[in-house]
C-alpha cells in the first residue's frame, strides 16, 4: 500500500484495506454472522439465549430476532443482518434460510477468488443464477389448495416454542388472515397481536374487533356497553390552557368563580355534544379532563384516553368509525359500531375489548401463555404464521419444504450453468451448490449424516416424481414433503434467494475499505414509538 501518499490525502488515522484483503475480511465477517444462526435452522434447530447490556433475556430461534439483537459492528456482517431484516419485512419468514444462504454464497465466492476468478465475474454469474432461480421456482411451485394455507402455517410453527398448540395457532393464523383479506390483498397491520401473560395457550383467541390496552377512564362510567356506537376523537377533551391563561386576569374570588364556571360550561358542552351524536363509547387519542370525564359518565358513556394512534386506526377499520379531530364536528355519521365494548381483567391487567364487530376490517389475536418469555415467543411465532398465510393469500403458490425446493434449484441451476459459456459458468455452478446448505444444515441440526442425506436426496431428485423429496427430520430420512404437508410459500423462497444473492454480490464488489479513524457506534437515532404513541 502507498502509505506515504495516503497519509497526505486522507485524515490521519484513516484505515485503508484494499483488493483481496478487503474481500477476504468482508467475506469472513459475513460468513461468521451466517454461521451463528445456522444451528437454529429447521424444526430441530436449537434456540439462542440473547442477553442485552441491561441483562434482559430473549430466548428464541427466530433468525431475524437473533441477528437484530446481536450487536454487530462490522459493516459487511451488518449486510447479512440487513438480509434477514429485509426478508422479515417483506415476507416475515425465511430469515434464517436467507442469512445462511448469503453466507454460503460468500464461502463459494471465496473459493472462486482463490482460483483467480475475478469478483465481477462471480457477481455477474450470481446475478444470472438468481434470475434463473426465479424461473425455476415458477416451474416447481404448486398451486395452493385451501388446506395448504394451514399447512404453511403449521410448517412455520414446527419446532418453534409454540410447538404444542401448533394446530390451534395455525388455524387462528388462517382465520385471522381470511378475516382481513380483501381480494388477495392482506395488510398485516390489520391483524393486531395482543399478548398477555397468564393463562394457557388454549386461552388464546381471535377477537372480532380490537383490544385496547387501557382502562375505562372514570369510575362512574359503565364497564360494559352493548350495541356500542363508537366515537374516535383525535383531540383533547379539555379546555385549551393557552386560551384562558392569556385572557384572564383574576383579581377577586368572584372572578375566579366565573372563570371556573366558564371552563365547566365548555367541558359540559363538549360532553353533551358527544352524547348528542348518539355515541355511547369514546376513544380519545389525547387527554380527557376530569370534569369532562364526569359529564361523559353522567351521560352513560364509556371512555378511554391516550389511545395509541395505531390503535385508533385499527378501531376505525374494525368498527367503521371515522376519526374526528374536533369534538364540535362529531355527528352520528362518524360513529362506528361494535356488538360489545367491555373492560375485562386479563391476568393482572385491564383491557378494553371492542368486539363482535360486523365484518371487521381489522381484528385481534389475543395471545396467552404462562410467562413473559412464553408469550413473547408466541408472538414471534404467530407473526411468522400470519406472515406465511398472508404470503400465500397474495400469491397462492407453495413449494415443498425440508430442503426439497433447494435440491431442485440446485439441479436445475447446475443444468443451466452447463448451458452458459465462459467463466460465469463456474459462478452459476457455485450458486447452485450453495443451495445445498439448506438441506445440509437441516440434517446436521437433526443429528443426521448430511452426506448420506444429500446423496439420497440427489438420487430421488434425479428421478421423475422425486421433485418434492426433502428431509423429514422427525423420521430421520428423506420423504415426499408435499404429501407430508411440509409446505412453504413460494414468495418466501423467492425473497430469501433474492436478498441473499443481492447481499453476496454487494459484498463481493467491494475491493476497498476506507474507514474513518474511529468507527461510529453504528446505532441510529433512538427509534421506537414516535410522538403519536403515548405509551
Ligand atoms: P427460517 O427463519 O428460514 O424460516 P426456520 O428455523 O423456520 O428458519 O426453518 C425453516 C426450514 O425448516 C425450512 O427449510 C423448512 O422447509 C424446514 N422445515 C420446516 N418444517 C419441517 C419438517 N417438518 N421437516 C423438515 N423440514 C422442515
Ligand atoms: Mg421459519
Amino acid at each position: 500500500m502507498a502509505d506515504i501518499r495516503q497519509g497526505e490525502i486522507m485524515k490521519e488515522g484513516t484505515q485503508r484495506i484494499v483488493a483481496r484483503d478487503a474481500q477476504r475480511i468482508n467475506i469472513l465477517a459475513g460468513r461468521i454472522v451466517a454461521e451463528t444462526v445456522r444451528t437454529t435452522l429447521g424444526p430441530k434447530g436449537m434456540d439462542k439465549m440473547l442477553v442485552d447490556s441491561l441483562g434482559d433475556v430473549v430466548i428464541t430461534n427466530d433468525g431475524a430476532t437473533i441477528l437484530d439483537e446481536m450487536d454487530i459492528a462490522h459493516p459487511a456482517a451488518k449486510m447479512i443482518v440487513e438480509v434477514a431484516k429485509t426478508v422479515d419485512n417483506e415476507v416475515g419468514d425465511g430469515t434464517t434460510s436467507a442469512a445462511i444462504l448469503a453466507g454460503e454464497l460468500l464461502k463459494k465466492a471465496e473459493e472462486l477468488l482463490d482460483q483467480k476468478i475475478h469478483a465481477t465475474v462471480i457477481a455477474k454469474g450470481y446475478r444470472l443464477a438468481a434470475d434463473k432461480a426465479e424461473e425455476i421456482l415458477d416451474k416447481i411451485s404448486i398451486k395452493a389448495t385451501d388446506a395448504d394455507y394451514k399447512k404453511v402455517a403449521v410448517t412455520t410453527l414446527t419446532g418453534k416454542g409454540a410447538e404444542v398448540g401448533r394446530d390451534y395457532l395455525a388455524e387462528m393464523a388462517v382465520k385471522a388472515v381470511k378475516a382481513v383479506e380483501q381480494n388477495g390483498k392482506v395488510n398485516l397491520e390489520d391483524i393486531k397481536l395482543e399478548k398477555k401473560e397468564g393463562g394457557s395457550l388454549e386461552d388464546s383467541e381471535i377477537i372480532e374487533g380490537i383490544t385496547i390496552d387501557k382502562e375505562v377512564v372514570h369510575a362512574g362510567m359503565p364497564k360494559k356497553v352493548e350495541n356500542a356506537k363508537i366515537a374516535l376523537i383525535n383531540a383533547a377533551i379539555e379546555v385549551e390552557k393557552t386560551e384562558t391563561d392569556a385572557k384572564i386576569n383574576i383579581s377577586s374570588p368572584d372572578q375566579l368563580q366565573m372563570f371556573l364556571d366558564q371552563e365547566e360550561k365548555i367541558l359540559k358542552e363538549m360532553a353533551d355534544k358527544i352524547a348528542a351524536s348518539g355515541a355511547n363509547v369514546v376513544f380519545c387519542q389525547k387527554g380527557i379532563d376530569d370534569l369532562a370525564q364526569h359529564y361523559l359518565a353522567k351521560n352513560g358513556i364509556l371512555a378511554a384516553r391516550r389511545v395509541k394512534k395505531s390503535d385508533m386506526e385499527k378501531l376505525a377499520k374494525a368498527t367503521g368509525s371515522r376519526v374526528v379531530t374536533n369534538v364540535n364536528e362529531l355527528t352520528g355519521k362518524d360513529l362506528g359500531k361494535a356488538g360489545l365494548v367491555e373492560e375485562r381483567k386479563i391476568a393482572k391487567d385491564e383491557l378494553i375489548f371492542v368486539e363482535k364487530c360486523v365484518n371487521p376490517k381489522a381484528i385481534t389475536v389475543l395471545l396467552r401463555g404462562g410467562t413473559k418469555h412464553v408469550v413473547e415467543d408466541l408472538e414471534r411465532s404467530m407473526h411468522d404464521a400470519v406472515s406465511v398465510v398472508a404470503a400465500v393469500a397474495k400469491d397462492p403458490r407453495v413449494m415443498a419444504g425440508g430442503g426439497a425446493a433447494e435440491m431442485e434449484l440446485e439441479k436445475n441451476l447446475a443444468e443451466y450453468a452447463d448451458s452458459v459459456g465462459g467463466r460465469e459458468q463456474l459462478a452459476i455452478k457455485a450458486f447452485a451448490e450453495a443451495m445445498e446448505v439448506i438441506p445440509r444444515s437441516l440434517s446436521e441440526n437433526a443429528g443426521l449424516d448430511p452426506v448420506d442425506m444429500i446423496v439420497k436426496l440427489r438420487t430421488q431428485h434425479g428421478k421423475k416424481g422425486g421433485e418434492t423429496y426433502g428431509l423429514d427430520v422427525f423420521k430421520g430420512d428423506i420423504a415426499d414433503m408435499y404429501s407430508e404437508g411440509v409446505l412453504e410459500p413460494r414468495k418466501v423462497k423467492e425473497q430469501a434467494i433474492k436478498s441473499a444473492s443481492e447481499a453476496a454480490v454487494m459484498i463481493l464488489r467491494i475491493d476497498d475499505i476506507i474507514a474513518a479513524s474511529e468507527l461510529k457506534g453504528g446505532r441510529g437515532p433512538p427509534g421506537g414509538g414516535g410522538p403519536e404513541d403515548f405509551d
